[in-house]
């Protein structure tokens, strides 16, 4: 299971499915790829090996950023639709997930009752939706409001077509950011990156980052600014 993000100026799909083939060493059983475009966010998803969503989408709309996932299923049976991104009703906001959102269940309920219709098994879904129910027109101060609703481990990726970023959350589920000029990224693990920077942050538990194609930036739970610190890597791919 992995994650990995892109922002910057190349075709967003070539860089996360490249990055994501080299995290297929920690196992999985479906892949997916959320892409932020002028027509709205581009889901595809598949169950099944990396190259299998490649032959299923041969083509796919150009974009500067997008997030990726492959999945190990623990909530929900590895089939297409269970696959990530998951969004939301609107499918403005599109999350992958590693790890287990523990009280998915209660949180379901509650969206439930206010409306949201649910199109997965998964535990990772009602993230997706508990952003939409919260969302006043930013999706940082969003995500401070639900990171305190969330019981379990999680290493999270999340785009909304609103907005020029990926926000990424770390708690008990590695995550790493590689840092470009004019472009960032993000992965589950350094090697991952290894063709596109030497310069790493190595996120920490109880942190979110702010990623965008010029900078990034740390916070911790509460939204209080984290000092970046700079890991520089020499080992050969
Ligand atoms: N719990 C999530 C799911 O079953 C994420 C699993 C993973 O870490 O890939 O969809």
């Amino acid at each position: 299971c992995g994650i990995v993000g892109y922002v910057g100026q190349k075709n967003a799909y070539d860089v996360v499915i490249e990055s994501l083939k080299k995290l297929e060493y920690r196992g999985y059983d479906s892949s997916g790829v959320a892409l932020k475009t002028d027509e709205g966010i581009f889901i595809a998803k598949k169950k099944g090996r990396i190259s299998e969503l490649e032959k299923d989408f041969p083509s796919v709309p150009s974009s500067n950023m997008g997030i990726a996932h492959t999945r190990w299923a623990t909530h929900g049976a590895p089939k297409d639709e269970n696959a990530h991104p998951h969004t939301d009703c609107t499918g403005t906001i599109a999350v992958v997930h590693n790890g287990i959102i523990e009280n998915y269940r209660e949180l379901k309920a509650y969206l439930a009752e206010r409306g949201h219709k649910f199109t997965s098994e998964t535990d990772t879904e009602v993230v997706a939706h508990l952003l939409e129910e919260f969302y006043q027109g930013d999706l940082f101060t969003t995500l401070l409001k639900i990171l305190p609703l969330l019981k379990g481990a999680f290493a999270l990726a999340i785009i909304s077509q609103k907005e020029d970023r990926i926000l990424a959350v770390r708690q008990d589920s590695p995550l790493v950011l590689g840092l470009g000029r004019g472009e960032n990224f993000l992965a589950s693990d350094i090697p991952a990156l290894l063709s596109h920077t030497r310069e790493f942050v190595i996120m920490e538990n109880g942190q979110i980052a702010d990623i965008r194609a010029e900078h990034v930036e740390l916070y911790d739970f509460e939204g209080n600014a984290i000092p970046i610190k700079i890991t520089k890597v020499d080992w050969d791919e």
